[in-house]
C-alpha cells in the first residue's frame, strides 16, 4: 500500500498581464444561424463581419459576441 502526503496551496486567479501572455479575442456569432465569424485581436475586425453577414443574410439581425481574455493562476502561500 502507498501512503502520500499532501499540501494545499492558495492561488489568486486574475488577468494574465505578462509580456507572453495570449491576446485578447473577439468574434462576433450570429443567433439566428449560428455562424460564426473570424476570431480578430481588433474587435472593429471582428464587428466587421457582422456588416458582410447582415448584406448576404438581412434577415438575421441578432448577434452575440465572445470575448477572450486570458487569465493566469498566481501561486500563494502554502496552507
Ligand atoms: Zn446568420
Amino acid at each position: 500500500m502507498t501512503r502520500a502526503t499532501y499540501r494545499f496551496r492558495a492561488y489568486t486567479i486574475a488577468p494574465d498581464t505578462e509580456p507572453d501572455a495570449e491576446p485578447h479575442t473577439y468574434a462576433m456569432t450570429c443567433v439566428v444561424c449560428e455562424e460564426i465569424g473570424h476570431r480578430s485581436e481588433d474587435a472593429d475586425d471582428a464587428h466587421d463581419w457582422v456588416v458582410r453577414h447582415l448584406k448576404a443574410n438581412p434577415e438575421h439581425l441578432s448577434y452575440r459576441e465572445h470575448v477572450t481574455r486570458p487569465y493566469r493562476a498566481i501561486p500563494g502561500e502554502w496552507l
